[in-house]
């Protein structure tokens, strides 16, 4: 299925990154971090509870690849991984994303803020 209004839905070759039978990976537009990526799955589905276990499986192999990926050019100290499931926990886009998001110590020193500042971010999606 796909939906004209969906952005996850008409994402250019152009930004595509990486890509596997059933998911891709593309720079958030708006990163919270440096190397700020999201994880999306090619069907246009809402939920990732509703996602078939290939799906599920092929999305998570390729956020693992692109976590390895992220590791060898950043070399950061830790990651998000951020998942908004329905408008209640704030999901903008009705396309199953996830959030992979690398963290320096440095950005942590001011530590509770920057941390709040994440999940508000995640929250306009
Ligand atoms: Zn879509």
């Amino acid at each position: 299925m796909h939906t004209d209004n969906c952005p996850f839905c008409a994402i250019p070759d152009d930004d595509i990154l990486e890509e596997n039978e059933h998911a891709l990976a593309v720079r958030d537009r708006s990163p919270v971090s440096e190397g700020h990526i999201l994880i999306i799955t090619k069907r246009h589905v809402g939920d990732f509870f509703e996602l078939s276990t290939k799906e599920r499986i092929s999305t998570l192999m390729l956020l693992e690849k692109m976590k390895q990926e992220t590791d060898r050019q950043l070399q950061p100290d830790g990651y998000n991984i951020g998942m908004n499931i329905g408008e209640a926990a704030g999901q903008k886009i009705f396309h199953v994303h996830i959030h992979l998001i690398p963290r320096m110590k440095e950005q942590t020193v001011n530590g509770e803020r920057f941390v709040k500042g994440v999940i508000r971010h995640m929250m306009s999606y």
